[in-house]
C-alpha cells in the first residue's frame, strides 16, 4: 500500500481504504450479510487498507456496530472516519450523533468526523461551532465535510475559528468525473485531501459493456490487471486523492488491495480520457 497526506495534517492515510456503505445495511439496518461484511473488512484491514469510511447513516448505525466488531480483534493502527447526517447539523443533534456513533464504534475518538452533505436549513456556523467542541473535547480529530461545492467548503472553512476542513467526500470515478471542473482544482490549491467515494461507479465500471469499457479492458489486459484495478489506479493517479472502494466480495477485496505501484502511462491516460470524457 501507498500512503498520502490527510490534508495539511501531515498524517498519513493508505490511498486505497474500505467503504462500509451496505455492510450492515443501506438506507436500513440489514443484519443479514454481517459475516461477509466482518471478513471483507478483516481481509481489507490486513492488506494494508487500514482507513474504515462509515456513517451514522449506514445500516441505521449497523455499520459503525461491524466496523466496531472488527476493530476490537486488530491490534494496528486503523484510521477510523464517519459521519454525521445532514439531519442532525444543529448543535445538541451533532454533538448526540458523535456520541452515538463513538458509542457504537466503542472507541472514544475518531480520526475524522465529516458533514455527510450541506444543509442550507442550518447555519454551517452552528454546526462547524460543535464540529470544533469534538476536536476541543477529544472526540474526533479532524474535521471533514463531504459532497460539499466549493463555495460550501468556502463558508465552512470560514465558520471555524481554529481548525481547518482536512478533507471533502466526493464522488469520482471514470464514469462520474465532474468534480474535476472546480471541486478537485480547488482541493488541490488549498491543500484538502479529496476521498473519492463510489470510484467504481457502484458497481458500473466492472459491469459496463459497450465502447468506453472495451478502452477499459485494453489497457487491463496490458498491465494483466483487471477493468476495476486499472478505474481505481485512475481515480489515484492525482496526488490530492485517497479512494475508499467498497467490497463484499474476498476476491474483489484482494483486486482493490493491488491498485498501486504501477502507473498508467501518458498514452493510456489518453485513451481513457478521450473514452471516459468529462461531460
Ligand atoms: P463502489 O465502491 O464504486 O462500488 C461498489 C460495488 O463494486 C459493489 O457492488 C462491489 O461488489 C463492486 N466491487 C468492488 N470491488 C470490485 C472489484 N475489484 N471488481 C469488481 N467489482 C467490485 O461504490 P460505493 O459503495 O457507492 O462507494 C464506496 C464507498 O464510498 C461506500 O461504501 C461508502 O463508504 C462511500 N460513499 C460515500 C458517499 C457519501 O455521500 N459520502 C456516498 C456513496 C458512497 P461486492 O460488494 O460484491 O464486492
Amino acid at each position: 500500500m501507498i500512503f498520502r497526506e490527510l490534508g495539511k495534517t501531515r498524517e498519513k492515510i493508505p490511498a486505497v481504504g474500505l467503504g462500509t456503505w451496505a455492510i450492515g445495511g443501506g438506507m436500513i439496518e440489514d443484519s443479514s450479510r454481517d459475516d461477509e461484511g466482518l471478513e471483507a473488512l478483516r481481509l481489507g484491514l490486513d492488506l494494508g487498507m487500514t482507513m474504515i469510511d462509515t456513517a451514522e447513516m449506514y445500516g441505521a448505525g449497523h455499520s459503525e456496530e461491524i466496523v466496531a466488531r472488527v476493530l476490537k480483534d486488530w491490534r494496528k493502527p486503523v484510521y477510523l472516519a464517519s459521519k454525521v447526517s445532514a439531519s442532525h447539523f444543529a448543535y445538541d443533534d451533532v454533538l448526540r450523533s458523535a456520541q452515538k456513533s463513538l458509542d457504537r464504534l466503542r472507541v472514544k475518538t475518531m480520526d475524522l468526523y465529516q458533514l455527510h452533505w450541506p444543509n442550507s436549513q442550518i447555519p454551517i456556523t452552528e454546526t462547524m461551532r460543535a464540529m470544533e467542541k469534538l476536536v476541543r473535547d477529544g472526540l474526533t480529530r479532524h474535521i471533514g465535510v463531504s459532497n460539499f461545492s466549493v463555495d460550501q467548503m468556502k463558508a465552512a472553512q470560514s465558520a471555524l475559528s481554529r481548525e481547518t476542513i482536512v478533507s471533502n467526500q466526493v464522488e469520482y470515478s471514470l464514469v462520474d468525473r465532474s468534480i474535476e471542473d472546480d471541486v478537485l482544482p480547488y482541493c488541490q490549491k488549498e491543500g484538502l485531501a479529496v476521498i473519492a467515494y463510489s470510484p467504481l461507479g457502484q458497481g458500473k465500471i466492472p459491469r459496463g459493456r459497450g465502447g468506453p469499457f472495451k478502452v477499459l479492458d485494453e489497457v487491463a489486459v496490458s498491465h494483466g490487471k483487471s477493468r476495476s484495478q486499472v478505474a481505481l489506479n485512475w481515480v489515484l493517479r492525482k496526488d490530492s486523492v485517497v479512494t475508499i472502494p467498497k467490497a463484499l466480495d474476498k476476491g474483489h477485496v484482494k483486486e482493490n488491495a493491488e491498485v498501486v505501484g504501477w502507473t498508467l502511462n501518458g498514452g493510456e491516460l489518453e485513451k481513457l480520457d478521450k473514452a471516459f470524457p468529462l461531460l
